[in-house]
């Protein structure tokens, strides 16, 4: 399986994901992912894409999510943070930020397209940090007048790359080389079009994945992929290098576990160790 930038895939990446770090390495080095959305009654999505940033290798994981439940993120896992926000503190999310120094932001996931949704998305923008789109951003995203310099990778199932290409969910399945190049080259990113067989491109190249079955078509399946984006991304990897090995990685750990069609979203960070052996 040859992987982006031309490189062999069981090369000097998956050794560096597979625990060969340098032994003075602190959790600074693998970088700090502020993973943003999780309106009222979507938590979830927000809990697993932040989880899966540390299950990915990531140094440090903040949730940003609404004050109504921002101190609950602790009882799902303690050793993720917390950032309220209740869509009048701008200027107090994007200070903290820039204190936190994130490597990356990750934005969309049960987000919502409310007010609250949208200065969600204006305060991550302001940050200029390298950002990976899910989800609900992505619907956001497709309406907006202009498209973030800083925007690195976007992960749509087909139903969301429909609304980026203001064309039907059948357009989308019926060429879905031709659409991922369309989504790279439209926003200026690496484009991840999800589905059995996802592909990726930079906007001139096409990659495949072999891999993954049809136990990964459970809920919050998309919001663990898109966590293991942005946590490789924060660790230094290319956009298409760490979108590449996401989706290889994902798909993998939903194709080899013993849990079968009983597998859900949380099962599936619980393999991921498995995989990288
Ligand atoms: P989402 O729809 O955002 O929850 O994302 C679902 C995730 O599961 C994506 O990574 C898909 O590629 C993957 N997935 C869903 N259905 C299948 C399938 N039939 N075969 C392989 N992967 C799948
Ligand atoms: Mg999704």
């Amino acid at each position: 399986v040859v992987a982006p930038d031309g490189l062999l895939l069981d090369q000097h990446h998956l050794v560096e994901i597979s625990g060969h770090r340098s032994n003075n390495s602190h959790k600074g080095r693998f970088g700090h992912v502020l993973t943003a959305g999780g309106q009222a009654g979507m938590m979830g999505a927000v809990l697993l894409a932040g989880k899966a940033v540390l299950k990915s290798g990531g140094g440090l994981a903040t949730i940003v999510t609404d004050s109504a439940h921002a101190d609950m993120v602790a009882l799902y896992a303690p050793e993720l943070m917390a950032l309220a926000f209740d869509g009048m503190n701008e200027q107090h999310l994007n200070q903290v930020l820039i204190d936190k120094q994130a490597d990356v932001i990750l934005l969309g996931m049960g987000m919502g397209q409310s007010q609250w949704s949208k200065d969600l998305y204006t305060c991550c923008l302001m940050a200029a940090k390298p950002l990976v789109m899910d989800a609900d951003a992505l619907g956001i995203l497709s309406r907006a007048a202009t498209i973030p310099d800083q925007l690195k990778v976007i992960t749509p199932h087909p139903k969301e790359a429909a609304v980026l290409l203001s064309c039907s969910v059948a357009a989308v399945q019926q060429n879905r080389w031709a659409s991922v190049l369309k989504l790279a080259q439209k926003y200026h990113c690496v484009a991840v079009l999800k589905g059995s067989g996802t592909l990726i491109s930079d906007g001139k190249t096409v990659w495949c994945c072999p891999y993954g079955n049809a136990n990964l078509a459970t809920a919050g399946s998309g919001d663990v992929l898109a966590g293991m984006v942005a946590g490789l991304l924060a660790q230094g990897f290319s956009p298409a290098v760490a979108s590449y090995l996401a989706v290889i990685w994902h798909a993998l750990a939903g194709e080899t576990n013993v849990f079968g069609l009983t597998m859900t979203a949380s099962d599936l960070l619980n393999t991921l160790h498995q995989t990288v052996k």
